[in-house]
Order: structure tokens, then C-alpha cells, then sequence
């Protein structure tokens, strides 16, 4: 029965679905399935292309790039390679921050265009805009690194994600609806763990049995640590499982691959420019999505070698309703320079730093993921230019905080009403405000730190 459903679902409501958002999913997956075994250099060749048109349209119709672009001398029509792109100067967070507006294309309207935010990799909140196109060829995107995994368009998934309405929708009859023909999906929200709800959710696994499992990475890892120290080994393994959101390290992944007895599929995304690089079956490290995006690895203003680690810089190719060029996103990578057996031509990737985050708890048993902060508190606080939230008792929080000019009241009565609603009412709280807040070695950035080991609350 289960497998009718997935071939309706894959072969009849996907591409209908398709047709009544206009959205074009069936054919830009299409092509996303296609691009990705052409040869590196067609896909050099695409993304020079991608480059160039991006480069020309932002430059005749973003306010902010004319003159980011005069100032320099820098002329996009005489662009000859993409080495060229390296005389652009970085798209920083406080650039976004500050010049929003001017960097939105002015012919596309607000009928063109959706808003977005995200607390970003590094606790800094961010506001942008991309044009509605652009949401669509993320989603084909995603679903064609999805696919990888041996899971497919109408197979059932589980989410361990921050918010329920972000993976299934409102709680409405037609997304409901949506997601009993067409997603199928169950949702773990991370960000209100306790002890019950991991109990409960191992038993809906059992019974739903989905292909696979999405979670932020470190959720995941605390999944597998509840059912090895409760010794739940009647528990339901999928096929395959996807992180992503924050750092993956080895020890994480060995644990979650020998309670599961299945492979991890590591991700490497962000909400601004969606999914930037995965791993395929061959798990020699992840893929670029180099259709839509063109990575930069930066040490010093220049390439680093393959091996070698480097500041990643992302051009969207795709996103022309504010285009992101050569934003410096904070994370850190390695590219590599190795042709995968998979056949795809897609180059790859190593992540050497990026958002780790420890949970946080309260004294009632709740657990509550670092990185659903990042992406439902910090990303909606008023003047706040970078926010890192620390715990050393189970009662008290303290918010270190660097302020921008627009903190105020409105950001104390943010915070009144915001912390009790993720952390209960008896959570103490206390802002230490700093002029900035560094990376740790390697390029790691700590979101969330806690003395206290949320297996506690098991
Ligand atoms: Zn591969």
C-alpha cells in the first residue's frame, strides 16, 4: 500500500502540484538531474556563463553594486574568466544588514520577490530577499540531492527540525492534506525536547516507517545517544540519513551510522542561498551544487590549493531578486580536487568549520537545540548584530550580545517575551554586551555553549 502511495505521489500529485504553483519543479529537476554528469569543464563553462549575466544585471539594476562597481573601475561586460571575480570586493553580513534595500534588483517588483531571514552560521541576524523563481530551484535542488540517497519524490521522511511549520507547513486542512499525498512527513521539533517526546517519536518512527530521517546534525546525534543509553535497540533504521545545520564531527557520525546501521549523508546549507554541497553515495566528500552557485575558497584575498582550508565565499547564480555576490558566508571549507566515481561532475568539498551548538536545558527537563536559536530566536531579534547564548546552570542563560545601533527597548521586550516562550517561565536570564564575538580556532563558531550534557535529561 505504502508503495502505491509513493508511486501516486511521485507520478501523479508531484507533477500536478507542479502545474498548479506554476512553479516549473518537474522540469527544473529535470534539468538539475542532467547538469550534474556533465563534464568539469562544461560546468566551468556554465558557471563562468551564470557569472557573467549575474554580474551584468546587478550591476545595471542593483544601487548598491553600480557603485560597489564604479568605485573599483570594475566593468561586468568585459568579464573574460572567473578568476576576474576576485576583484569584487566580499558581500559581508553588515553589508546585507545595512544596505538591504539597495542591494534588491530594482525591475523586479514586490510581486517578484520573498522576504527571508536566518540567524546565519555565526549568531548574526539577517534579512534579504530573493525573487520567487529562485524559491523554486532551491527546492529542485534540494530534491535532487535528496534523491541521492537512495529516497525519491513520494517515499515518507522523518525531520528532526526546529520548527514544525517550516518542514510541513501551518496547521491548516491543505497542508495537512499536502502532506498525507505528497510529502510525507513526520516532525521531531528541536526546538522543545524532552525525554517523552523522544520516547513517543521512537514509536511513530516504528509505525510510519519512513526511508529516511533530516536532522539537524547534532539532534541527530543526541536521537542515537537516547536510544543507546536507554537501550531502545527495537527501534526503526532507515535507509539512509541526511544532517545538516551545523558541524558534523566523526565521533557524532560513527555513533549515528552504528545505531541506525546506515550511512549519513552530510549536508552543507544555509537559508540565504540554500543547499551549497552534499554528499553522494560514494561519501567522498560533498558536492557542490555548482549550477546554481560558484564557491570561492578564500585565504589572504587568494584561492587557496585543493587541501587546503579556506573562507568560503558563495556567488548565487540563480537568486537575481538580490543577488549575492561573492558573499562571505563565515564558514570555512577545503576544496578538493578530485574527480568523485560517482560520474558526477559537480566538484567537491570538505567542511572544516562552520556553526557547532551545544543544547541548552531547563530545570523542568526540556532540551532545547542550539542551532533552532540560531534560526527562530536570534534571526527575529531587533537590533542585533551578532548573539551567542550561554548556559553553566540549569535556571540561567546569559545572552552576550553585540548591539547595533537600532537596540533598544523594543529588543528588552523582544527578549521578555521571546525567552519564556522557548525556555519556559522560571528561566532566568542576562545580556553581557560585547564589541565582538571571535570565531574559535579553526574557524569554528561555538553558537551555543552549555556546561551541561543534555543526556542528563534522558
Ligand atoms: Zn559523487
Amino acid at each position: 500500500m505504502s508503495g502505491l502511495i509513493a508511486k501516486f505521489s511521485k507520478n501523479i500529485i508531484f507533477p500536478l502540484q507542479a502545474l498548479r504553483e506554476k512553479s516549473g519543479m518537474t522540469h527544473r529537476l529535470a534539468e538539475f538531474e542532467k547538469s550534474q554528469y556533465l563534464s568539469a569543464a562544461e560546468i566551468e563553462e556554465l558557471r563562468f556563463n551564470r557569472v557573467k549575466s549575474l554580474l551584468i544585471h546587478a550591476y545595471e539594476n542593483c544601487p548598491f553594486y553600480s557603485r560597489r562597481f564604479d568605485k573599483i573601475g570594475f566593468d561586468p561586460n568585459k568579464f573574460q574568466s572567473l578568476d576576474d571575480i576576485k576583484a569584487i570586493p566580499a558581500l559581508t553580513k553588515e553589508d546585507i544588514q545595512n544596505h538591504k534595500d539597495n542591494l534588491r534588483a530594482k525591475n523586479y517588483g514586490d510581486d517578484m520577490i520573498v522576504p527571508d531571514k536566518t540567524g546565519g552560521s555565526t549568531g548574526r541576524p539577517l534579512n534579504f530577499y530573493m525573487n520567487r523563481s529562485r524559491v523554486f530551484s532551491r527546492d529542485a535542488a534540494a530534491l535532487r540531492h535528496d534523491r541521492w540517497t537512495g529516497w525519491d519524490i513520494g517515499d515518507k521522511s522523518a525531520y528532526m527540525w526546529g520548527h514544525r511549520g517550516d518542514v510541513i507547513g501551518e496547521a491548516s486542512f491543505k497542508s495537512k492534506l499536502r502532506n498525507i499525498l505528497l510529502d510525507r512527513r513526520v516532525v521531531l521539533d528541536t526546538s522543545s525536547i524532552t525525554a517523552e517526546k523522544l520516547k513517543l517519536f521512537k514509536e511513530r518512527l516504528r509505525k510510519f516507517k519512513p526511508k529516511i530521517y533530516i536532522a539537524y546534525a547534532n539532534s541527530m546525534y543526541l536521537f542515537a545517544r537516547y536510544l543507546k543509553e536507554t537501550g531502545s535497540a527495537d527501534h526503526h533504521r532507515p535507509q539512509a540519513i541526511i544532517t545538516s545545520a551545523e558541524l558534523l564531527g566523526p565521533e557524532q557520525r560513527e555513533l549515528i551510522e552504528s545505531v541506525f546501521g546506515c550511512k549519513v549523508f552530510d549536508r552543507y546549507g544555509s537559508r540565504e542561498t540554500s543547499i551549497i554541497a552534499s554528499e553522494c553515495e560514494r561519501h567522498s566528500g560533498l558536492h557542490i551544487c555548482a549550477e546554481a552557485l560558484y564557491l570561492e575558497f578564500i585565504k589572504e584575498g587568494e584561492q587557496v590549493e585543493p587541501g587546503e582550508p579556506g573562507k568560503i565565499i558563495i556567488t548565487d547564480l540563480l537568486n537575481y531578486g538580490m543577488p549575492f555576490i561573492r558573499y562571505q558566508i563565515e564558514d570555512v571549507g577545503t576544496p578538493v580536487n578530485e574527480i568523485c566515481s560517482c560520474g558526477r561532475g559537480l566538484p567537491l568539498m570538505k567542511m572544516a568549520g562552520g556553526r557547532m551548538t551545544d543544547f541548552l536545558v531547563t530545570s523542568d527537563g526540556k532540551i532545547i537545540s542550539g542551532a533552532s536559536l540560531t534560526i527562530y530566536l536570534i534571526a527575529n531579534a531587533p537590533g542585533v548584530a551578532q548573539a551567542q547564548i550561554i548556559q553553566e546552570t540549569k535556571d540561567e542563560i546569559i545572552l552576550r550580545i553585540v548591539k547595533d545601533d537600532r537596540f533598544g527597548d523594543e529588543s528588552y521586550r523582544f527578549f521578555e517575551l521571546e525567552i519564556p516562550r522557548f525556555f519556559g517561565p522560571a528561566m532566568k536570564y542576562d545580556f553581557e554586551f560585547v564589541e565582538e564575538i571571535p570565531l574559535e580556532s579553526s574557524g569554528k563558531y561555538r553558537f551555543s555553549i552549555s556546561k551541561i550534557d543534555p543526556a542528563e535529561m534522558f
